[in-house]
């Protein structure tokens, strides 16, 4: 397989605040794209795009392709499953089969393994009721997907040796990041002699759009590669890196990343060291680190449209600009605004980046655009 994914988490829009507002005529030509130029891994999940992205799969890729054509990527919702029950689970397995319109899934992963989900599989017994839809022949090849500590992950893998793989955050900005531990929890992956499948290589779009001095030091060594080659070079050139996914939300994109993925080479050694002092200058501009996933919105009672407040303040922190003050209305002007967030900790919950999100909101967004 060539080692490119399409993530089904970031669909175009045809209305930018309404995630369920896919643009379908334009997600069949990226799918029709990207098979074409002899990819076939697609991953989506129970949550992305409100809940419909499964049965946007169906509807871009299943229904219009042979079976043999591609490979599904499905995981379990733990995350909703804390006041549910085995029966829960099951039902849910069974929706996700007909929501996508398959009868198996090439890949299935238990979705966002950290110490609180893996507390839940343990309850509901979620390894064992996947260990059996494999032996059924629902699933071929069985899974996590990981957002915790290299430490913890060591003893996941240690508790679960039958996983066929593990998904893993890993870009050249959270490399050496003290709480995503790319390099750590990669390296441990490796230690198991796992087969690692790289999510968020472009950090949720932050390394695609670069500010202009950190752009500049890119293009000054490779004037024709996009900021999003580098990144995902970066993870495809890891040994063990099986796939490296992204959340492609354009034509544009998926015909620039099936190019350089298609005769790709890693990052040479010069070129990682460039990365190294790219992620120097990021982490100095001060941006949220944000992956725009969106896990955090369904729960508000404020109705803050968190990823995308935290998009625009990421944008003005790197090049800033008057006329911003003014999207910050137009955004909240249906929505809520930062400054009315009551702190009730429901979305700092469900971040996998772990943000303290209440305090960003009222300690960066609000003075930012507020005042
Ligand atoms: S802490 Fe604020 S932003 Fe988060 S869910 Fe509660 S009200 Fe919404
Ligand atoms: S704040 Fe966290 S949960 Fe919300 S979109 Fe950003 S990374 Fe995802």
């Amino acid at each position: 397989m060539k080692k490119l994914g399409f993530g089904c988490m970031r669909l175009p829009l045809t209305q930018p605040q309404d995630a369920a507002s896919v643009d379908l005529e334009q997600c069949r030509q990226m799918v029709d794209l990207f098979l074409a130029r002899g990819f076939t891994y697609f991953d989506t999940a129970y949550f992305y795009h409100n809940r419909q992205s499964e049965c946007f799969v169906r509807q871009m890729l299943v229904e219009r392709h042979p079976r043999s054509a591609f490979v599904l990527a499905d995981k379990m919702p733990l995350g909703i499953l804390g006041e549910k029950t085995a029966e829960d689970q099951d039902r849910i397995f069974h929706e996700q089969l007909e929501k996508c319109g398959v009868d198996y899934f090439d890949y299935y992963l238990l979705h966002c393994i950290d110490e609180e989900n893996y507390a839940i599989a343990q309850r509901l017994d979620t390894f064992s009721y996947l260990a059996q839809k494999k032996a059924e022949g629902k699933i071929r090849r069985l899974g996590f997907s990981f957002h915790d500590s290299a430490a913890f992950l060591d003893q996941v893998l240690t508790a679960h040796p039958e996983m066929d793989f593990v998904q893993l955050q890993i870009n050249y900005l959270d490399w050496e990041d003290p709480l995503i531990q790319s390099r750590l929890c990669y390296e441990t992956a490796r230690r198991h002699q796992k087969p690692v499948v790289v999510m968020e290589p472009v950090k949720g779009g932050q390394l695609a759009n670069l500010s202009q001095p950190v752009a500049e030091l890119l293009h000054a060594h490779a004037p024709g590669a996009s900021p999003a080659s580098w990144a995902i070079r970066f993870a495809a050139g890891l040994d063990g890196v099986m796939m490296v996914l992204s959340g492609m939300s354009s034509l544009e994109q998926v015909a620039d990343n099936t190019q350089f993925m298609d005769a790709f080479t890693p990052l040479t050694p010069e070129e990682r060291t460039i990365t190294v002092q790219a992620a120097q200058m990021l982490r100095q501009e001060g941006a949220i680190p944000c992956t725009a996933c969106s896990y955090c919105t369904a729960g508000c009672p404020q109705a803050i449209p968190i990823p995308a407040l935290f998009t625009l303040y990421n944008n003005q922190v790197r090049a800033p600009r008057p006329d911003r003050r003014e999207t910050y209305q137009a955004l909240t002007q249906s929505q809520h605004a930062a400054s009315a967030c009551i702190s009730c900790g429901q979305c700092a919950a469900a971040c996998p980046q772990h943000l303290d999100i209440p305090t960003l909101l009222h300690q960066q967004v609000a003075p930012a655009f507020e005042r």
